[in-house]
């Protein structure tokens, strides 16, 4: 298959060449990113990609269906299992359509959503002027509290109650505490709005048990299939049987998309096959102690941790004390072969091109099979860059100790 790319378009195949090199030699710490497996990246570039198939298993629009209805209909049978949900739709293209679905499916433009804010942990698609859906919806907002730097579940049902949202989204995207789904269904029920939880990051440990799921209690959950699920890059949306009509309706014909992507629901299905067995259990478990080394590892190095430290694949750096931003930050372990991303922190004075923090997570490192003394390791190298930040000598000879030391953790689907 590469080799017929390599000659049709020499071009594009060096590309995939370079970028495979980059994931290869550097230290992917980006929480929203994994490595999916050879077997989830195999049905990607099949055949599969051919075919139309609008709506849904047994109602096509289209003939010629019969082995992808097949196919839509074991990768939703797995991933209900997987999550013991009643329905689920497997369509969605990303985690923001999975959003949008629900959104579609819940609520009438000029409606009120209640989630976190952007700059305590939220992401854009939970209804932010920059999205649209600060544009159809109105917004209120939660953050979390100032002295713990997380959650107030107090305080979420005092704004609850003065907002009165008619959907309110517990999720986020830079939030290193467990998220207390129990305690949001308790609020959402006490001002009768649905509550959709969006758990895009914390999938892969929901699906192993290493953190509570929602899907209990939750109106609808949307999750992403490519960040600690370690799959393709593909969205889904759980719920229960009474939804299926109005989301299934959402999703498609009303929403943000047409075909279905079967090429990705084939991967979909192999991820959550391997997210079934008893090594991805293991595997959630090493992301979360890898995590507290890495927290533990930097608190020794007196970086100050948002919220102290972490309950799961990732932590925010307040880099504050240390005189320089995350854009700064990021810069430089960039040219050490560290890619983080710079964020912004709770009550954040910095700006979203110029915030106080970076975000790091071990769900990548975690994969290629580091362990908690490959933390020790990695932050020996981090404090140095920022130690050093000016120093290209320096950042040019760590970025080489980096390639060395990261070859001996083969990436899984090369
Ligand atoms: N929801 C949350 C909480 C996220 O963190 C993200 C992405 O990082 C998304 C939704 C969107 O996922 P996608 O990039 O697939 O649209």
């Amino acid at each position: 298959m590469f080799q017929s790319l390599k000659e049709t378009d020499s071009q594009t195949y060096n590309f995939i060449q370079q970028e495979q090199r980059r994931q290869r030699e550097e230290l992917q710490m980006i929480p929203s990113e994994n490595y999916a497996s050879r077997a989830v990246l195999a049905p990607l570039s099949t055949v599969l990609c051919n075919k139309y198939s609008e709506g849904y298993p047994g109602r096509r629009y289209y003939r010629g269906n019969k082995i992808i209805d097949g196919l839509e209909e074991l990768t939703i049978d797995r991933v209900k299992k997987l999550f013991s949900s009643e329905y689920a739709n497997v369509q969605p293209l990303s985690g923001t359509q999975a959003n949008i679905a629900v959104y579609l499916a819940f609520l009438k433009p000029g409606d009120k959503i209640l989630s976190m804010e952007l700059s305590a942990g939220g992401h854009f698609s939970h209804g932010y002027a920059i999205n649209f859906t600060g544009q159809f919806y109105q917004l209120a907002s939660y953050g979390v509290n100032r002295g713990t730097e997380q959650l107030d579940y107090d305080e979420i049902q005092k704004i609850a109650e003065r907002e009165q949202p008619k959907l309110i989204i517990a999720g986020a995207s830079a939030y290193p505490r467990i998220i207390d789904f129990s305690r949001f269904a308790q609020i959402a029920r006490s001002v009768k709005a649905f509550l959709m939880a969006d758990i895009a990051h914390i999938a892969g440990l929901v699906a192993a048990g290493e953190h509570p799921s929602p899907v209990p209690m939750a109106d609808v959950v949307t999750l992403t299939t490519h960040k600690t699920l370690r799959g393709p890059r593909g969205g889904v949306i759980l719920a229960s049987r009474k939804y299926a009509r109005q989301l299934d309706k959402a999703v498609f014909p009303g929403g943000v998309q047409g075909g279905p992507h079967n090429h990705v629901h084939a991967a979909k299905a192999v991820c959550f096959k391997e997210a079934a067995f008893s090594q991805f259990k293991d595997y959630a478990r090493q992301i979360i102690k890898n995590s507290q080394q890495l927290a533990a590892d930097l608190l020794e190095k007196n970086y100050r941790l948002v919220s102290g430290g972490t309950d799961n694949h990732l932590l925010l750096i307040d880099l504050r004390n240390k005189g320089i931003d995350g854009c700064e930050a990021s810069l430089a372990l960039e040219k050490a072969g560290i890619i983080v991303n710079k964020n912004m922190i709770p009550f954040d004075p910095g700006t979203p091109k110029r915030p106080s923090g970076i975000r790091l997570g071990t769900p990548a490192l975690t994969t290629r099979g580091m362990k908690e003394k490959d933390m020790e390791q990695i932050v020996g190298w981090f404090n140095e860059v920022l130690e050093n930040i000016q120093n290209e000598k320096r950042l040019t000879q760590i970025k080489n100790e980096i390639k060395k030391y990261a070859e001996k953790f083969p990436l899984p689907g090369v």
